[in-house]
Order: C-alpha cells, then structure tokens, then sequence
C-alpha cells in the first residue's frame, strides 16, 4: 500500500554491503536505524561487486544470499532483496534507489551506511541523485574520524550508537587462521560457514589435522 499505519508514508531502510559474511555489526545498524529512524521495514541489499572496493567479494552470490538469509531471518520487518545480484555488474546504488523508487513512488528512503562508507561517499557513481532520492542514515564506525565530504541538500541522520569494532574483512581473515568467530555472526550463519567450508585456507596451506 501507499501508506503505513495511521496514514504516513512507509519509512524503508535500505542496507547495502557485500554481507561477506553478514555479520553482528551489520544487524546491529538495521536495529539501531529502525529504533531510531522509526523504519517500518530494513532492505537488505547484497551487492554484485563494489566499484570502490579492489577485490571481489571471497563467498558466491549465492552463499552470501543464504547466509544473509539466515542472519535475518525471524525478524518482522526485515527483508532480502536481490536487485542488485539480479542485474548484475557494478553495483551502483543510484540505479538501486531509481528502481526501487519506481516500485514505490511514497516510500521515504533512508540509506544506511558505516561512517566510513560516509567518507567515501563523494565518490560514489552519482551522490547527488542518490541524496534526491533518500537521506543518509549513518552509524559510527572505529576509525572513521576522517571528514564528512559536503554533502549539497543531503539529509543525513548520524545516529547514536557507540563504534562496534566488527568487520568481514576480520571475520575472514580469523576464519583463515581457524580461530573462533562466535558472537561475531549469527549462529546459524556460523553453522553454515562451517559446513560449507567457506573462507577456509586453500588446501596444503591449512594445518594439519590429527587423524
Ligand atoms: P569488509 O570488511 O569486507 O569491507 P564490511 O564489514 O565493511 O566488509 P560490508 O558488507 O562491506 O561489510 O558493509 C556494508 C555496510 O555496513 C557499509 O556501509 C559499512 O560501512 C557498514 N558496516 C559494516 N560493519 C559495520 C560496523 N561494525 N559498524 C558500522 N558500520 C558497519
């Protein structure tokens, strides 16, 4: 519908990342987004490949797809979206808000991003026309102390929330060394990296197991 309950506009987060893996850091922005920003709903947006980041994302679409179901699943208001796998290529965030802006022409978008994803923002493909389509709900993150860029006519909502030192990158590389990543991820997402092998040393490079 056009409208959420008591009449005004639907209030749509939108959390974009290569969730590779989806970690407690990233569901802790849709909570502090939604209880702040009073959303009625959290998109998350697995991306296809990030212009601004050299490497490709480590895990398959489709592994990062099923653990960031998994991270999100049972939570009311939360919810996949696949557009950007889909279309494939570069992820630009501009085409995302277009189309998703034609599905729902009333929405109010609110765009959410570390504080570090902020500092880069100048550089994003278009930021001008993704500042027209949504404001910017920004979470502070360890070690994005650099200025913001300046931002014409564009929203941005910083909200409270002390850093939480927790990064795919890092998750990886403890994976790499097998160390333990609990409390990190969701259990379940935990549980499936493990079964599925993911982010595992290539093989000769790992220790060497008892038998
Ligand atoms: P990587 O370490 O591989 O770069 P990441 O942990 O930054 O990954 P992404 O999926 O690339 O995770 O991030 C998606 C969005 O979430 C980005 O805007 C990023 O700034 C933000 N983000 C991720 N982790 C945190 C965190 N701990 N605190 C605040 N923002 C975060």
């Amino acid at each position: 519908g056009l409208f959420g309950r008591g009449g005004r506009a639907v209030r749509v987060g939108i959390l974009g990342g290569s969730f590779d893996p989806p970690h407690a850091g990233h569901l802790r922005m849709a909570r502090l987004a939604m209880a702040q920003l009073g959303l009625d709903r959290v998109l998350f947006v697995p991306c296809s490949s990030q212009p601004l980041k050299g490497a490709q994302p480590s895990a398959s679409p489709f592994h990062r797809s099923a653990m960031l179901a998994l991270a999100v699943s049972g939570r009311s208001g939360w919810v996949l979206d696949f557009r950007e796998l889909d279309r494939g290529g570069p992820s630009y965030t501009a085409e995302t808000l277009e189309s998703l802006r034609a599905q729902s022409p009333r929405d109010l978008f609110f765009l959410i991003m570390g504080s570090d994803s902020l500092e880069s923002f100048g550089q994003w493909r278009r930021s001008q026309d993704i500042l027209a389509l949504s404001d910017l709900a920004v979470v502070p993150r360890e070690g994005g102390g650099g200025p913001p860029p300046r931002l014409v006519g564009g929203r941005v909502h910083t909200l409270k929330a002390k850093p939480l030192a927790v990064s795919s990158t890092a998750i990886r590389s403890l994976l790499v060394r097998r160390q333990s990543i609990a409390g990190l991820v969701p259990k379940a997402v935990m549980v499936y990296i493990e079964r599925q092998k993911l982010y595992a040393a290539p093989r000769g490079r790992r220790e060497r197991r008892p038998i």
